[in-house]
């Protein structure tokens, strides 16, 4: 089969959008771990965590230094904390049936690479990759192999050209998005923009919604709790990608209508989630 390019558009968000079910309770919903978080990035992991949880994950625990621990319990008290310990993600554990966001303000501390590197070696389900953790696989090109298959990573341009090299132009990056999500059996979230979704298969869909107010820290840190978030709820990581990006760039928009794209914060992005979903039901 050839590789196609497909912009997304609302009768694509209505064929994937699968609404609440009356007889469901918690458990339909899956579980969120968001690790991440570090002595001055404990926003990172707040911003992700409440992003998971407002986009509707059945359980959600955020792994994060035990610095954090009454900052998340007092910002996001529908999450649970678990204390990562000094090596910082030891409390990792592949038998949970958790789906793992990993990197929003995780840093780079060499325990902390040691704890991912490690973690990355035995867990072999599809992961959320961005920010830090992406930072940690660029620091050796060996490291790469090591990202569990079908997993989704989220490099803004400078992560990407950290993790694959640079590229000429978007163009070219694009190419070598493709050839990087063929390699690696992983779908790149190629952010800008207008963000570009890279599957293994080397299909490519353009999102539309978003606007500048986006260009901000934090901005990528929501999206990784709505991507861990949809994965966790049952939506392939295709389906995930392709919504959550939607969805992001969605509410950036009413967030933007409502306080301007220089005053919206990520926060309010978060806030306007429940009127994306009004509109998607
Ligand atoms: P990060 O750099 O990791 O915080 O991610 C930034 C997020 O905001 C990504 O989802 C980008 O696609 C989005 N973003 C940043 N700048 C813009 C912009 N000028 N227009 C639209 N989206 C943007
Ligand atoms: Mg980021």
């Amino acid at each position: 089969e050839k590789a196609e390019d497909f912009t997304v558009d609302d009768k694509l968000i209505d064929r994937i959008f699968k609404p609440r079910k009356d007889f469901s309770h918690k458990g339909t919903y899956g579980k969120v771990t968001i690790a991440g978080g570090s002595y001055g990035k404990i926003g990172a992991a707040v911003l992700a965590t409440k992003s998971a949880l407002k986009v509707g994950a059945g359980l959600t625990f955020t792994l994060a230094p035990a610095c954090g621990y009454e900052i998340l319990q007092i910002s996001c008290p529908e999450a649970m904390f678990i204390e990562s310990g000094t090596r910082f993600i030891e409390n990792f554990k592949s038998e949970d049936h958790t789906v793992y966001g990993i990197g929003p303000g995780l840093g780079t501390h060499g325990e902390t690479e040691k704890g991912l590197l490690d973690f990355l070696k035995e867990y072999t389900h599809p992961v959320v990759l961005d920010a830090d953790a992406l930072n940690i696989l660029s620091k050796d090109s060996k490291n790469l192999k090591l990202i569990p298959q079908q997993s989704v990573i989220t490099p803004h341009p400078k992560e990407f050209e950290r993790l694959f090299g640079s590229t000429e132009n978007s163009f070219e990056r694009l190419a070598l998005a493709r050839e990087k999500a063929a390699e690696f059996n992983v779908y790149i979230v190629l952010k800008d923009h207008h963000t570009q979704i890279v599957t293994p298969e080397g299909n490519v869909f353009y999102n539309v919604t978003g606007n500048a107010g986006l260009a901000k820290g934090g901005s990528g840190d929501i999206l990784t709790g709505i991507l861990t978030s949809l994965i966790a709820q049952g939506y392939t990581q295709e389906e995930a990608c392709i919504l959550g990006v939607w969805i992001h760039g969605r509410a950036a928009d009413l967030a933007a209508e409502k306080c301007s794209k220089e005053s919206m914060l990520p926060t309010d992005v978060i806030n306007e989630f429940g009127a994306v979903f009004e509109e998607l039901t």
